[in-house]
């Protein structure tokens, strides 16, 4: 294919060329062209070479109901089951439902500075006043928010190449999620730093390990409502994801199911998200990022993670659905938004484990998922899908191969 000047085309053009190299049908060009909500004008501005938007199947998950007040939440994601185990796991935990607590929305920026001169560490620390009162002039806009710079800290790291200088802002970027904000700081303040250090200054960018920005989430789920025997064997299941690294991984993976979805509805940096739950779980060795104890009436569920996400900027203002999914959430800042997305993630977690330690998951994972098995042996319409992914049901068997033989009769 001829991609010289590829981002120069117009979508049809680009379309064009995409359909010669692959051998698209005329079918499958329609279906790259239906952009849905996020129209081929805004997505051709969101990011380079648009040919298409993907689509997700966006549900609500029910019966959350956190620090007293219900929700209905949206969650976009293409894995069956997930949904439904958020809402069965939060429905367990009525009456009483979810507590939910934030840190402040503090973001942290670094500058690297490498060969700095002699001296330069003691002279950052002399000046640390004068470099607040200059970062400031780049965060003013924060402040009607709530929001601005709240410090800066020095170290030194000695490596391979030589030492080298981090200078860390601590920025309360309020309802935002914060990327663009604490980099346009770092980098307009780094000439000054350098004034200070001597040197050059390198990278200018936030961490994603947003450690002053967590969230905690805790619920209990009751002896009456899971099961005399489920505590144990719950507890059981997260002893091993607390001992062993590769069952600890798809705990936390399960978490991420929930929390995931969410942050794709409602239009968040989900790798931002991922990069810096997983991160702050292997501090000090990979960790589950929730933990279970048994209490006097059943088990108690916590989770810890930090979360940087945003009620306004990055693609929430530009994708319409997350818009809508954030109205329906209903949430009033990132705080809030934080410490639903945790909650969720704790009942996917919880819900994971027990049907885990009881049942299995396979058993409802299959009945959800026949339907894509369906889909992929050829049922086209919702009546045909319906009723091969029944019959694969009360047979239990999902293999292709039955549900295309049951498509066959069917159709017959
Ligand atoms: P943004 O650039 O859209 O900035 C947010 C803007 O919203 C600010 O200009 C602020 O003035 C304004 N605002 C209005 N009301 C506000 C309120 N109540 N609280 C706070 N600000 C308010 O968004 P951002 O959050 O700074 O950056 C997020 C984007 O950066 C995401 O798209 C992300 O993917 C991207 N990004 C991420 C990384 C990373 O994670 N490593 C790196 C670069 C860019």
């Amino acid at each position: 294919m001829d991609v010289s000047g590829f981002y120069k085309l117009s979508i049809e053009e680009r379309l064009k060329r995409i359909k010669e190299f692959a051998k698209l049908n005329d079918d499958e060009v329609d279906i790259l062209k239906n952009t849905g909500a996020l129209s081929f004008n805004i997505a051709d501005r969101m990011i380079e070479n648009v040919v298409g938007a993907v689509h997700l199947p966006l549900g609500i998950a029910t019966n959350f109901k956190i620090n007293g007040k219900e929700y209905i939440i949206p969650m976009a994601i293409e894995e069956p089951s997930v949904v439904a185990a958020a809402c069965k796991a939060a429905k367990f935990t009525l009456p009483e439902g979810f507590f939910a607590e934030a840190d402040e929305s503090v973001m942290i920026g670094q500058l690297q500075i490498v060969n700095p001169k002699r001296g330069a560490l003691e002279r950052l620390t002399e000046k640390k006043i004068n470099l607040l009162e200059a970062a400031k002039k780049y965060t003013e806009g924060l402040e009607k928010y709530g929001g601005g710079v709240k410090d800066v800290s020095f170290r030194e790291m000695r490596t391979k190449r030589g030492k080298m200088l981090i200078v860390e802002f601590d920025v309360n970027v309020a309802d935002a999620m914060g990327a663009n904000t604490i980099n346009t700081l770092i980098e307009n303040i780094a000439p000054y730093v350098v004034e200070i250090t001597g040197g050059e200054h390198r990278l200018k960018i936030l961490t994603n390990l947003a450690v002053k920005r967590k969230v905690r989430a805790e619920a209990e789920w009751r002896n009456e409502v899971i099961g005399m025997d489920a505590v144990e064997k719950i507890l059981d299941g997260y002893e091993m994801a607390a001992n062993d690294v590769y069952r600890c991984t798809t705990h936390n993976k399960g978490i991420m199911n929930g929390i995931d979805a969410v942050a794709v509805a409602t239009g968040q940096d989900w790798r931002a998200i991922e990069a810096g739950a997983h991160a702050y779980a292997s501090l000090g060795g990979y960790k589950p990022l929730t933990r279970f104890e048994k209490t006097k009436n059943g088990i108690k569920g916590r989770i810890e993670l930090p979360l940087a996400v945003g009620t306004v900027g990055g693609a929430v203002n530009s994708v319409p659905t997350a818009k809508i999914a954030l109205k329906i959430l209903g949430v009033k800042s990132a705080k809030e938004l934080a410490m639903v997305m945790a909650c969720v993630g704790l009942a996917n977690n919880f819900a994971a484990l027990y049907a885990l330690a009881t049942t299995g998951i396979q058993a409802g994972h299959m009945k959800l998922h026949a339907r894509n098995i369906a889909i992929l042996a050829g049922a086209s319409s919702p009546e045909e899908i319906d009723a091969v992914a029944r019959e694969m049901n009360e047979k239990k068997d999902y293999s292709v191969d039955f549900a295309k033989s049951v498509l066959e009769k069917i159709r017959r």
